[in-house]
């Protein structure tokens, strides 16, 4: 077997980065290692419209529920209602959408190989357990789209990320507040450092919570499912239970003299909120198209990094900051930041610059409304640095 390009990993990043290899000209092969695409889901499939506008997709049949905005409760209870001027996000099937992109790959010339894994690499070749055979595969480009726990990036002697989170979560019935609305739950008691969430569709919701590593993540749900407003709402039984890692700040280079990194590989996931699927596309594609380039000697894969991070670097950066600063906050200090929020000006901000996939932005606009002291008191004197 000989390819210019082959990805590891059929995941949004990987299906993306191959079908944009494919379509600059490689020839290109997409491994996988399970036997079929999307499974096992280890996601809350919570994505923005821009997203899925991202990864050249219309609202196919993995489109569950239509999300218009969020609701999200302090450690004392106060409720602040977040609300979009209209549809925000979409709640989806992770295994028919995952299956959808590979499926365009393929259709822009993609080769794919299920139940083959990446084992090494060297100068000129891969070697891959593929269906219970080893086997070799020529190529001049890998791109490691193989998740959190990259054994393309490990062969490659590549850095890994900053910091992982810890995720835990599974599917119940649930009477949601408004269905069109995501629940947000915040509280060190349960997640600390981060957030549990109760994401709403069709009489059901996905219920979890990501946080610091320590805690037991099963012990931080059990929790998070007596909060007053879960325990109200959460209609008992259990389905569908995820155990995952979300890793965020990318390590300092994604890219050797033939590998790039792409998606959770290269820690490209917003630190705010724990979504990977919009900046794993967004690079993914620039991967993709630097791939074909360089199999043709016509760059090299620096270029990579230096178009990532020119393209969602910043707000990589300043979503690390903005996720240290709220993670440091007692349960105390998340009453003040929320009750904040809430304020009719400041919710007003929110309404109109509100982006889950650019928070920075949002940050900004707070900043420059004349609340940098207050912001700065909050959430520590790293802010005052930030914009
Ligand atoms: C609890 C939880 C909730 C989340 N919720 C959201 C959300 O609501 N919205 C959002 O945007 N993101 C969410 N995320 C993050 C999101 O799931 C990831 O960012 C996204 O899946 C990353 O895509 P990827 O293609 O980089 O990697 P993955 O989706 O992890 O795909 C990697 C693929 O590589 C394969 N692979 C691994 N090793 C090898 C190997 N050696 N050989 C061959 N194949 C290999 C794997 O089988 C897998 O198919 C969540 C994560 C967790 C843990």
């Amino acid at each position: 077997m000989n390819y210019d390009v082959v990805v590891v990993g059929g995941g949004p990043a990987g299906a993306i980065a191959a079908r944009y290899a494919a379509r600059n000209g490689s020839k290109t092969l997409l491994i996988e290692e399970h036997a079929s695409i999307g499974s096992p889901v280890q996601c809350t499939g919570l994505i923005s419209t821009k997203a899925l506008k991202e990864c050249e997709l219309g609202e196919g049949d993995f489109v569950l529920a239509k999300m218009r905005g969020a609701f999200v409760y302090a450690p004392n209870g106060e409720e602040i209602c977040v609300r979009g001027k209209d549809i925000k996000a979409y709640v989806i099937d992770r295994k028919i959408f995952d299956r959808a992109l590979v499926e365009i790959a393929v259709d822009e010339g993609v080769d794919i190989l299920l139940k083959t894994r990446f084992l090494d690499m060297d100068n000129e070749k891969i070697s891959v357990m593929s269906n219970g055979e080893k086997k070799e595969i020529s190529c001049d480009i890998i791109i490691g789209a193989d998740g959190i726990q990259s054994s393309v990036g490990r062969a490659a002697g590549l850095p890994r990320c900053e910091k992982f989170l810890s995720g835990i979560q599974f599917e119940a019935p649930y009477i949601p507040k408004d269905t069109e609305y995501v629940e947000i739950f915040t509280g060190n008691e349960f997640a600390p450092g981060f957030f549990g969430w109760a994401v709403p569709f069709s009489g059901m919701a996905r219920i979890g919570l990501a946080k610091n590593p320590g805690l037991p993540a099963r012990y931080c749900l059990e929790k998070l499912l007596h909060h007053p407003v879960v325990a109200s709402r959460y209609r008992g039984s259990r389905t569908e239970h995820v155990v995952g890692g979300i890793p965020i700040g990318p390590p300092r280079k994604t890219a050797s003299d033939r590998v790039m990194l792409v998606g959770d590989a290269a820690g490209q996931v917003k630190p705010t909120s724990g979504g990977g699927i919009y900046m794993g596309a967004v690079c993914a594609k620039i991967a993709g198209e630097v791939a074909a380039k360089a199999s043709r000697k016509e760059c090299s894969l620096p270029e990579y990094e230096r178009k990532w991070r020119s393209a969602v670097g910043r707000e990589l950066d300043i979503g690390m900051r903005i996720h240290k600063s709220l993670g440091k906050l007692s349960d105390e200090n998340l009453n003040e930041f929320i009750a904040f929020l809430n304020k009719p000006d400041i919710r007003e901000l929110i309404t109109e610059y509100g982006d889950m996939d650019h928070p920075s932005v949002l940050f900004g606009k707070l900043i420059m409304s004349g609340n940098k002291m207050q912001l700065a008191r909050l959430l520590g004197i790293t802010f005052k640095t930030l914009f």
